[in-house]
């Protein structure tokens, strides 16, 4: 027989996630010998056998690999055969080997264990922390690398025998499944009071489901954090939990207890169905049947409900309860990231729950649940955090210098780049809270440890004030490299896509800092990786109270009065117009406007929304971020396709989209009866009409057939469909994120990419 040896190397997701008795097994059904091992860049196999064996190893290996491994065969070097070896054996990771990130993101409870769950005869029949190689809590859980147990929350556990013995057994489906654990050994849920005392009851998870039902408001410890949990038919208590968590409108998400369930509750197309069962188990929006039984209090002035299915064994335990869906939302008080520790829980929650149901496995990272919606049959991330991170996204690299980049200051997420992957945190929050920045500075630390990084260059934003550019200043010995808003938002286009410049890149949001130290955020650039030029943006207008205006849209509306029809006028217009805003409040705005004290420039899409929100009477204070935006859309009646008039002025070798037209004949609109729904659409139409023009005439211009779109703006679905829509008619290829939030989550990449190619300049 032909036999020969070879070395494989192997690297991608290959650690930690049963790639080596997965190795094993392949290779004894094979009649293989040889053996495998980590490395500090994956895994290596030692292989002998039959050239017919090791051709089919070589296929399976990348095809029937186990669910959460991701392998890349990188070199298969051919070796002298060696008669000595004739068995096939999994080696011990070295010891002293170069870190190496290896952790995987946390995966929702597979199907055997699963089927071991609700299975009375399983020895872990019921047992709420059941999981294996295939599944279960990783990234949460761990503080450093390698992934082994001593590294884990799991390591005050110590195994029983029979844990043992599967943690050992390479043929084993839990064959160092590192947070392996039984009833005996393992973790254990306690159900306590709002002041911290135990419950007694034999039966603490038939006692929480009883709860529930009867309509209580539970935090529930998860795999990333606590959740608040109610029922989500229940207005009562839903009303309670809104006033207790001073949350007045914000959507909440919620959990059924499978697809079938999700679908008499919302429309699931195909792609959501994949995405609520998919392995990462993020929230996924889908579009509301108005017909279930859920109350309007979970997700009031919304088409979507946010549903995600069970993603922990707890939770299948829990939701096997006599409700058509809990409302989970994170458990944190306003402002603040969600609570992790039982402690901190306690104390932060005790006032908003009346029980708790904890546990006393650790989290070492917080992470709340990532949300994803479908856009053109295909899913995009809304927010990225638990199920997703850490898990890389590939890229393309001009230098090889660690970086890290401190990213946004709102929806803060931070970016290690190491080789040719870059690593996105979670989700982490606005920095504005002391504890979002406690956060945002440990998750640095923690990330920055797995990921073994050792930044030579550090990456924040323009603006001189913000928390996370003082951060970066700190850093001795480095490059720090300072990236627009903007920028950043088109380059992490171009990074996820892998795009160079020049392309046209447009750019819509609420507020960045631009160049000129006005607030930009409805802009036209053309842009490279390490540079942009200013090519358009939205008429500017005056922003009375500076961040205040963020905060009070009726704060736009009268400044959009003052711009188009000057002082008298548009007093008498905001006073007659703006109701429910205090008479003088509006007047000391149209002062503050007409001395021009404290009245940046902004050229933001986003506060452009909000005082057309306003100026409709349908939001004109922002409880949560981009609300008057987000109740314009729902508002919008989807089949007019009118729209304001588009007047394109050109100013200094730019272009500009007039608001002022669009302001005079919305005010018309509203003065002879015309109604908000579709005046609320003509507004959108006038945004996607004025937009494709300038960018029509930009591309001419430049001579570009490149166009990326990022910035919250996009979140707006009717924006964003039309918009694509336009630009493709005009013979333009459109890019935007769909990996990545196209909101500020992405910044922290998107400043990676303009510092990698900034590098050596
Ligand atoms: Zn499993
Ligand atoms: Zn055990
Ligand atoms: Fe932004």
């Amino acid at each position: 027989m032909n036999r020969r040896r070879c070395k494989i190397d192997i690297t991608g997701i290959v650690q930690g996630v049963g790639f080596r008795p997965f190795v094993h097994n392949l290779a004894q059904r094979l009649a293989l010998n040889g053996s495998v091992s980590n490395t500090s860049e994956g895994v290596r196999v030692d292989l002998q056998g039959s050239v017919e064996a090791i051709d089919e190893f070589k296929r399976s290996l990348v095809t029937a690999s186990p669910p959460l491994a991701k392998p890349t065969i990188v070199s298969v070097d051919n070796l002298e055969l060696d008669r000595d070896v004739n068995t096939f054996v999994i080696r011990d990771s070295s010891v002293g080997q170069k870190k190496k990130m290896s952790v995987t993101p946390d995966a929702a409870t597979c199907q055997d264990c699963l089927k071991e769950l609700f299975d009375p005869s399983d020895r872990r029949w019921k047992y709420p922390f059941i999981n294996c190689t295939n599944c279960g809590p990783r990234y949460t859980i761990i503080n450093d690398i390698p992934y082994d147990r001593p590294n884990t929350t799991m390591r005050d556990f110590v195994m029983c025998d029979q844990c043992r013995k599967e943690y050992s057994d390479p043929c084993d489906r839990r064959f160092h499944a590192q947070p392996i654990a039984c009833a005996d050994c393992g973790p254990q849920i306690q159900l306590l009071d709002s002041n911290g005392n135990l419950l007694v009851t034999d039966n603490p998870l038939e006692a929480t489901i009883q709860l529930l039902q009867q309509g209580r408001i539970l935090a529930l410890k998860g795999l990333g954090g606590f959740h608040l949990a109610v029922r989500a038919d229940n207005d009562a208590g839903l009303k309670q939990l809104r006033e207790r968590k001073y949350r007045k409108a914000k959507s909440f998400a919620i959990m059924a207890l499978d697809v079938e369930t999700a679908g008499c509750l919302a429309n699931v197309d195909a792609t959501a169905g994949r995405l609520l069962k998919s392995i990462e188990r993020p929230v996924v929006l889908c579009p509301k049947k108005y017909d279930s039984d859920l109350s309007e209090l979970a997700a009031p002035a919304s088409g979507y409900w946010g549903i995600m299915l069970p993603y922990t064994p707890l939770h299948y335990l829990i939701m096997q309860g006599d409700y058509p869906a809990l409302v989970m939302t994170s458990g944190n008080i306003t402002d603040e990231p969600i609570e992790s520790d039982n402690v901190g829980a306690l104390e932060k929650l005790g006032r908003i729950a009346d029980y708790f149901l904890t546990h006393n496995r650790g989290i070492y990272t917080a992470c709340d649940d990532s949300v994803v919606k479908v856009f053109l049959s295909k899913s995009m991330l809304v927010r990225r955090a638990r199920g997703y991170v850490p898990a890389p996204l590939s890229f393309t690299r001009r230098d090889q210098m660690d970086i890290l980049a401190v990213g946004a200051h709102l929806k803060n997420t931070i970016t290690y780049v190491k080789g040719d992957k870059a690593y996105v945190s979670q989700h982490i929050g606005d920095l504005d809270s002391a504890a979002v920045y406690e956060s945002f500075l440990r998750t640095i630390e923690k990330l920055g440890a797995l990921t073994g990084s050792e930044p030579q260059i550090v990456v924040c934003d323009l603006h001189p004030a913000l928390l996370s550019t003082g951060f970066a200043e700190k850093y001795q010995n480095v490059k720090i490299i300072r990236v627009q808003h903007h920028h950043a938002h088109i380059a992490a286009v171009m990074g996820e896509y892998n795009l160079e410049g020049p392309i046209l890149g447009l750019a819509a949001d609420g507020v960045g800092y631009g160049c000129d130290g006005t607030v930009w955020g409805g802009e036209l650039f053309c842009v490279w990786r390490d540079r942009f030029e200013r090519k358009g943006h939205l008429q500017q207008s005056s922003m009375p109270g500076g961040d205040q205006a963020s905060r009070q849209p009726w704060r736009m509306a009268v400044s959009c009065l003052f711009q188009t029809y000057g002082f008298v006028k548009g007093k008498a217009l905001a006073q007659q117009i703006i109701v429910g805003v205090d008479q003088g409040k509006i007047a000391a705005v149209m002062d503050m406007l007409d001395k021009n004290v404290n009245c940046p420039t902004s050229s933001s899409l986003g506060r452009f929304f909000d005082a057309v929100s306003a100026l409709l009477g349908i939001c004109r204070e922002n409880t949560y971020d981009a609300q008057a935006a987000i109740e314009l859309e729902n508002v919008a009646d989807p089949s007019v396709t009118e729209h304001y008039p588009v007047e394109i002025a050109v100013k200094d070798c730019m272009t500009v989209l007039m608001i002022e037209p669009l302001v005079e004949a919305l005010i018309g609109d509203l003065q002879s009866g015309v109604g908000r729904s579709i005046i609320a659409a003509k507004v959108h139409n006038f945004v996607v009409a004025g937009l494709a023009e300038q960018a029509g005439i930009l591309a001419e211009e430049l001579d570009l057939s490149t166009v990326a779109l990022a910035g919250g703006v996009f979140q707006n679905d009717i924006i964003l469909t039309r918009l694509v829509e336009a630009l493709e008619i005009k013979g333009l290829t459109v890019y935007y994120n769909r990996k990545l939030p196209v909101n500020d989550g992405s910044i922290s990449f998107g400043q990676a990419v303009v510092a990698d190619a900034k590098a050596n300049q």
